[in-house]
């Protein structure tokens, strides 16, 4: 299960890699995080499903989190290139991530597949790392806030807490564009999403729930996001195919506290 008190800087490996470089990938980013002295932040690498076992292989015993990029509703059955969250815990993994963005556009994901999905990673005893966020067109419209509330509330299951949940804010116009929205706006939103958390569930598993920005977050803007009191971590999808550049995302965090 997750570590609920430490900030969680999350590396989504999308459709990338190849076995040696992920696996040397992996590697480099265990011995960095083996050779610092009590990490303040938790890192996780979701590689692609068929290199999770030997991406957890080569992260073994270093303290690193292993992840998935998605996972089926049902626990096993006829569904024919899926994968079970069963699965990706049997494996070792700690989360998987539900409702990104791509899955959300490029294989028609609904709010209702996502909570389904993500009420599955905690039957199986991992994570949900759910992810909101809204188009640019919704951006342009100023329908952001509506966008991501009626996300939260249809993505978000019963039963969710600090220890099964981590949410990203993902603005899909700031996904791999380079773009970001301004870190008033970041910060504006996390606080809604809290909020919209809090009368969901509780107010004090609304205050635990890590919430994490994601979109085009590089070593040179991570500090402004790390350090903004409602975001808890990071989602970072092409900064965190290098070990350099991923890990000095990973380093603004004592700055950014
Ligand atoms: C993502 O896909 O979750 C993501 C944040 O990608 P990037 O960092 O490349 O914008």
């Amino acid at each position: 299960m997750p570590d609920t008190h430490r900030p969680l800087i999350a590396g989504n490996w999308k459709m990338n890699t190849l076995q040696a470089d992920g696996v040397a990938l992996a590697t480099d980013l265990a011995e960095l995080y083996q050779a610092t002295s009590e990490p303040i932040f938790e890192m996780l690498l979701a590689p692609p499903f068929p290199l999770i076992a030997k991406v957890g292989e080569a992260i073994a015993g270093s303290g690193l989190s292993l992840g998935g990029q998605d996972c089926h509703r049902l626990s096993k059955g006829a569904h024919t290139g899926d994968v079970s969250a069963v699965l990706l815990a049997d494996l070792g993994c700690r989360y998987a991530i539900v409702g990104h963005s791509e899955r959300r556009a490029n294989h028609g994901e609904t709010d209702a597949d996502v909570m389904a999905k993500a009420a599955a990673a905690h039957k199986a005893g991992i994570g949900a790392i759910i992810c909101v966020g809204e188009t640019q067109e919704e951006h342009e419209d100023d329908k952001s806030i509506d966008v991501v509330k009626a996300q939260i509330a249809g993505s978000v299951p019963d039963g969710a807490t600090a220890a099964n949940t981590v949410i990203a804010y993902e603005p899909v116009w700031a996904i791999g564009s380079g773009r970001t929205p301004s870190p008033a706006s970041v910060q504006d939103m996390h606080d809604f999403i809290r909020g919209e958390l809090a009368a969901r569930l509780d107010g004090e598993t609304a205050d635990d729930i890590r919430i994490l920005y994601g979109g085009s977050m590089t070593p040179n803007n991570a500090v402004e996001f790390l350090r903004l009191p409602d975001v808890d971590g990071g989602l970072i999808g092409g900064a965190s195919l290098t070990a350099e550049d991923f890990w000095a995302v990973a380093q603004c965090y004592p700055l950014a506290t």
